[in-house]
């Protein structure tokens, strides 16, 4: 087999900016070791996020020249309508400017104290929004995925028995929804098989619970279910993807991930009440109907990159280039989350660090690591991120303490990932000297975005 290339050529470019190991320690410490506060322009390679920094195609940009900002019935919003239509079938499609805003919406309505939304693994923005509302967020992941290093083809499944368990021990009265997220983004990129998205809907649909799907990467999910899961690889994308909103009462999408899109979301659903109680929180908080927060030439860019994204040759390339990182990684030792994600690489730091204990957030250490070796800038997905505190103020772990290194799409080459390669590999090498973090300053939610620390000498 040949070398699976890049499917696309080069036609604009930006240039990135090289600083010094010495100015980078500078700049980290400035930025109080959290890489949401680092500039941009400071980093070499960026691997923050995959969301919203998506090469576009000379065809969205064309698209972006034709949106129509009328204010209501603008063209640009059918043409996007009817992208998202046939992708998820679903007749009521609500636009909103970010995955999160759909989010808001939909569990402001449906959500409250005392109500339990339950997933195999709640994004960040969805439990922040669902804890928001007063309700609470349980994560339900099957054994497979608590386990990194232990290779499994859908470990991002949601475990049934305990959804089950889940539902009769509180009451599927008190349960607004389940949503399950594909690709599992927080559990490091894992798909979920469409085995397991039949069995919830159908656990859903005895105990008369809406099934929601947070659809984000739901092309890169299309795609693992072709090539690992019976029966699939005859199909093409868009019927995989078809069959997976089949099953779904709803879905909610931030278009900055599998629509190439720089901004942009929807809310999607089947139930007209539903929706008419959206479309009123949409007026209040985001725009009329037809546009959603967003600009006619966002609708534009968003219909076309949803097109794009099912093409065979791009999801092909996109999982075979996260593939070709993990593999380098897993060869020089380094500890990652495996098989390979969708869309990222996931660096066990418990494993790569284990003289850091979690409450000293070993992640959020190496992410400081890597940035200060290479200029290299990923995220902590650990106890930073998803940690809590008990009664007496003392940490409460998350499950996985995982370092992100998210790979923005038709963004960077395969000597940028050699690079980004090196740079861990050294780092791995050197690991002994790395030091644990403390928090001086946090909020309470969210708090990974804006929390500043300091190195525990
Ligand atoms: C990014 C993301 C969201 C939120 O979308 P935004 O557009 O960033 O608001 C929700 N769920 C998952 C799985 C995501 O990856």
């Amino acid at each position: 087999m040949k070398t699976i290339i890049e499917p696309f050529k080069i036609k604009t470019v930006e240039a990135i900016y090289f600083t010094t190991k010495e100015e980078r320690k500078d700049i980290l410490e400035k930025a109080y070791y959290n890489p949401f506060s680092i500039h941009a322009k400071d980093v070499l390679i960026d691997l923050l996020t995959d969301s919203g920094t998506s090469a576009m195609s000379s065809n969205q940009w064309a698209g972006i020249m034709q949106g129509d900002e009328s204010y209501a019935g603008s063209p640009s919003f059918f043409r996007f309508e009817e992208s998202v239509r046939s992708i998820t079938g679903m007749p009521l499609i609500i636009p909103t400017h970010q995955g999160r805003a759909a989010e808001k919406i939909i569990f402001t309505i449906l959500g409250g104290k005392g109500k339990y939304f339950l997933s195999n693994t709640l994004f960040d923005t969805t439990r922040a929004n669902i804890e928001f509302s007063g309700a609470e967020g349980i994560d339900l992941i099957c054994d497979e995925g608590k386990h990194p290093s232990i290779p499994a083809p859908f470990k991002g499944n949601m475990d049934i028995v305990a959804l089950q368990q889940t539902i009769t021990k509180i009451g599927a009265e008190n349960i607004p929804m389940v949503i399950i997220t594909i690709t599992n983004n927080s559990g490091g990129g894992q798909p979920v098989s469409m085995q397991n998205i039949k069995y919830v809907r159908n656990i859903c649909a005895e105990y008369q619970i809406p099934f929601f799907i947070d659809a984000c990467r739901f092309a890169e999910t299309a795609y693992f279910i072709k090539l690992r899961e019976e029966g699939y690889s005859n199909k093409t994308n868009l019927e995989i993807a078809n069959e997976i909103f089949s099953y779904a009462d709803g879905c909610t999408m931030s278009a900055k991930k599998d629509a190439f899109a720089n901004i942009g979301g929807f809310l999607a659903m089947r139930d007209l009440e539903l929706a008419i109680q959206c479309r009123n929180l949409l007026i209040v908080t985001e725009g009329f109907t037809t546009y959603g927060g967003l600009a006619g030439r966002d609708l534009e860019a968003i219909a076309i990159g949803l097109q794009e994204i099912m093409d065979e040759h791009y999801l092909q390339y996109r999982i075979r280039s996260i593939e070709y990182l993990t593999n380098k990684l897993i060869e020089a030792g380094v500890p990652v989350m495996q098989p390979a994600g969708g869309h990222a690489v996931y660096i066990d730091a418990k494993e790569f660090l284990p003289h850091i204990p979690v409450e000293q957030y070993p992640g959020q250490a190496l992410v400081s690591a890597l940035y200060e070796h290479g200029g290299v800038r990923g995220v902590e997905i650990g106890s930073l991120m998803f940690g809590k505190y008990d009664a007496e103020g003392k940490l409460i772990p998350a499950q996985l303490e995982l370092v992100r290194l998210a790979i923005p799409r038709r963004v960077y080459t395969q000597s940028h990932i050699d690079y980004v390669a090196e740079v861990i590999i050294e780092v791995f090498e050197k690991k002994d000297v790395i030091k644990g973090l403390a928090i001086i300053e946090e909020t309470p939610l969210l708090r990974h975005f804006t929390a500043k620390l300091k190195i525990i000498e």
